[in-house]
């Protein structure tokens, strides 16, 4: 039966480019969702936009010497073009910085002010005097009262996910200047969370505790039980749509406030150019409403819009929130301010026409109940073992045979074995079983499940061997292609939400518009007797080590780049006075033995001759250096640090290291061959 959805992705921020972490998280799996509502016959909003205001598109701008509108402009047709080079089917993609969406953003906030929803209170916030700028959201860092990370922002910290008030870091420091702010008087309008809990225990604890994903309800929930507070929804900025009452002059709306809103304001620019009611698609109990957003907007999208819009009234609430989980790559955190990702336009131009062979890599691959790892030999692995062994293969082997035997005509079967009518049933089955995985957000195993239906295309046809029957058996042979012609009929259709432009080239060559999911297990046959199809053309090609090396050092060169730019903005420590400095005694010395410390990656164990003694020094070196390397090496060290235990191996000082220009770890060495070990340094 068609029903009606409304299906939101995560609002991109317009500070920088997509990367493969985005796709995975959200858009993919989102594009997968929508797709395959709609070739099941149901009326699908899917909704998007970019998210354009807050405070790091202004630090920006101020670094590049450029306005906000500059770089929301700028990052908007970029990430806008990613998303249709990447076949993500938005209905519309909109962006917060449009007319509709301040005046969307505006009505709701007045709506709920007339309504008494808003606490207006006048309290002390962090402020830098010398910037003249109060300092919230991202203009503060300081260390997260709930999980200690020392780098929380003063909206939500991104290492435990916790939304707080920037007055709840502990020992906040502003971005700006780097000053310890000040406390100071400012006027602003609260929502009251804690109003709202009775509610959102009812409906989410109780009423989603089953068919929501457990990583989201188990946060959620940590959230709730903790207690909630009342959160400021202005801020004292210049940039995002300005607090609409008296007394909101100079203030403007918080992000989190207007931004999840953009989706209403988004539907509604996409009803009017469609000629539809947006209300239908947001205040109508009879339509679904589904949010796609990665780990850290779960509170913003189970708590806080939730509770905005129950306050406000008329709209319906989220049926589900199937966030994901975090994608890591290589090994390491997705990050854009280190450029440690992999770049949508940057993959396009590496991997021309090969937007599937992510999109497949990155589904089957997904962080679904918990963070993944990206690696490029899983993607190789993906492609080469996968798409092109199975997948490709199948499809080529049919198409080509096909256009061999029989000029491309499907041939007329004559009576069907017992395998052939049990792979058929076989087949039929399948929508239902790809459609069980996405209506429960398992894309992952939907993505296998479509690759089992190719490798059970495979198989079928290496047990029939129609390439050897052609010579004994002509009937026999026309059967076995007119079965395999069905079997990839069906997975041009089934494959459409998960490689959707393998899924075109298909039906192109198959010769054959049937769109439609139901109809593979309802119809007696996909591609009939006689029918046309078209000549084989390549679906996927071998991706060569040498394309994944390439890869592999660009991540390198920036891991490297990023490195020497730490270094060159690694800010001065605390001042000491000159009797701290002299309490060090450091002098010079040689390493006579080394060895590594067992079971460890880092530690070697040394002897080092110091002047004063000979002793053992155990130092984290052993990835740079191997033991042989070092003896008899002239070093710095630190004697008279207290000695420590060190995996049951007593460390009695500290060997002096830096690095140099390429970031590879080396010795202080004093370089004066002459001296004897003991010589102070000073
Ligand atoms: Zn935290």
């Amino acid at each position: 039966m068609s029903k009606r959805y409304t299906i939101t992705a995560a609002l991109p921020y317009t500070n920088g480019p997509i990367h493969i972490g985005h796709l995975a998280g959200v858009y993919v799996p989102a594009d997968i969702y929508s797709r395959y509502l709609r070739l099941t016959g149901n009326d699908v909003a899917f909704i998007c936009g970019s998210d354009e205001h807050g405070v790091p598109i202004t630090i920006k701008a101020k670094k590049e010497g450029v306005t906000p509108q500059d770089i929301v402009d700028k990052y908007h047709a970029i990430i806008k073009t990613s998303f249709e080079d990447f076949g993500i089917t938005f209905d519309n993609y909109s962006r917060t910085s449009a007319k509709v969406h301040h005046n969307t953003a505006s009505e709701f906030f007045k709506t709920l002010y007339d309504k008494n929803e808003f606490v207006e209170e006048v309290s002390e916030q962090l402020y830098d005097a010398e910037a003249n700028q109060f300092l919230a959201d991202r203009f503060v860092i300081g260390t997260c009262p709930k999980c200690g990370n020392e780098e929380s922002y003063g909206d939500q910290c991104e290492n435990c996910g916790t939304s707080h008030n920037a007055t709840d870091l502990i020992s906040p420091k502003s971005v700006i200047t780097g000053n310890v702010p000040t406390l100071k008087e400012t006027k602003h309008w609260f929502l009251p969370l804690n109003k709202h809990e009775q509610f959102l225990k009812e409906w989410i604890l109780e009423g989603h505790k089953k068919d929501w994903k457990p990583n989201v309800y188990g946060q959620v929930k940590s959230w709730i039980d903790d207690g909630l507070r009342p959160r400021a929804v202005t801020r004292d900025l210049d940039w995002g749509i300005p607090v609409p009452i008296e007394g909101g002059e100079g203030k403007v709306l918080y992000v989190w406030f207007d931004a999840p809103i953009g989706y209403i304001s988004a539907t509604k620019e996409w009803a009017a150019r469609e000629g539809k009611n947006w209300e239908d698609y947001w205040k109508n109990d009879d339509t679904t409403l589904v949010h796609f957003i990665g780990k850290d907007n779960i509170v913003f999208h189970c708590i806080i819009f939730p509770a905005m819009l129950k306050a406000e009234g008329s709209y319906i609430l989220p049926e589900n929130v199937p966030a994901n989980e975090f994608l890591n790559l290589e090994g390491s955190k997705l990050s854009t301010s280190k450029n440690w990702a992999v770049w949508l336009p940057d993959y396009l131009q590496d991997f021309p026409n090969q937007q599937d062979v992510l999109r497949y890599a990155l589904t089957a691959n997904a962080p679904e109940t918990k963070d993944n790892d990206f690696t490029w030999k899983d993607f190789q692995a993906r492609n080469n073992n996968e798409l092109v062994a199975i997948f490709g293969n199948f499809i080529n082997r049919v198409v080509v045979l096909t256009n061999k035997y029989y000029n491309g005509i499907i041939p007329e079967p004559s009576d069907l074995s017992s395998i052939d009518q049990e792979t058929l049933a076989a087949v039929k089955a399948y929508p239902s079983v790809i459609s069980s995985s996405i209506e429960r957000y398992r894309f992952r195993e939907a993505s296998q499940e479509l690759m089992n239906l190719a490798r059970l295309g495979n198989k079928y046809l290496a047990d029939e061997e129609p390439w050897k029957t052609i010579k004994t058996d002509e009937e026999r042979t026309k059967t076995v292609m007119f079965v395999a012609l069905q079997i990839a009929s069906a997975l041009s259709v089934l494959c459409e939400p998960f490689l959707p432009f393998t899924s075109a080239k298909m039906k192109n060559i198959l010769n054959s518009r049937d769109n439609s999911w139901n109809n593979i297990s309802s119809k007696e046959i996909l591609l009939p007797a006689d029918h046309q199809i078209g000549k084989a053309e390549l679906l996927f090609s071998k991706i060569e080590d040498a394309q994944i090396q390439v890869q592999l050092d660009k991540l390198e060169a920036s891991k490297k780049a990023n490195e020497a730019a730490n270094k060159a903005i690694e800010p001065q420590k605390k001042e000491i006075t000159f009797d701290d400095f002299t309490k060090l005694d450091i002098r010079v010395g040689t390493i006579l033995e080394a060895e590594k410390m067992p079971k460890t990656k880092k530690l070697l164990v040394l002897t080092v001759d110091t002047g004063i003694d000979t002793r053992t020094i155990v130092s984290g070196i052993a990835e740079s250096f191997k033991p042989e390397d070092v003896v008899g090496k002239r070093v710095t060290v630190l004697v008279n640090l207290a000695p420590r235990r060190l995996r049951g191996v007593e460390s009695q000082g500290m060997i002096l290291m830096t690095e140099n220009e390429s970031g590879d770890l080396v010795f202080v060495n004093p370089d004066i061959a002459e001296v004897d070990n003991g010589l102070k340094i000073s």
